[in-house]
C-alpha cells in the first residue's frame, strides 16, 4: 500500500496526525509533514505504508477535510 500526500492542498487542520503518527504537525508552516516520504512532484509526497499501519493510514486519508491524502493498493488502485 502507498500513501500520497498533497502538501499544497493541506490546510493544517491536523486531523491526520491523530490517526497515523507518520503525519506530524508543522506549526510554523501550518501544514502536516509526512515522515520518510519522497517528493514525487512539487508539494506532493509519497511513501509505502507498513503492513501494520494500513488501518491508520486509511483513517488519516478519510479524516482529511480537503482530501489532501490518498491511499493506493499494490495494484495502483486508489482505495481511499
Ligand atoms: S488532515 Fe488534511 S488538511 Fe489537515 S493537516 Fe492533515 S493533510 Fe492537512
Amino acid at each position: 500500500m502507498r500513501i500520497r500526500y498533497n502538501r499544497e492542498t493541506c490546510i493544517g487542520m491536523f486531523q491526520c496526525v491523530n490517526e497515523w503518527d507518520a503525519f506530524e504537525k508543522n506549526m510554523n508552516a501550518g501544514k502536516a509533514e509526512l515522515a520518510e516520504a519522497d517528493e514525487v512532484e512539487d508539494g506532493v509526497f509519497e511513501r509505502e505504508v507498513p503492513d501494520d499501519a494500513e488501518f491508520e493510514a486509511k483513517f488519516a486519508a478519510r479524516v482529511c477535510p480537503v482530501d489532501a491524502i490518498e491511499v493506493y493498493d499494490d495494484d495502483g488502485e486508489q482505495i481511499v
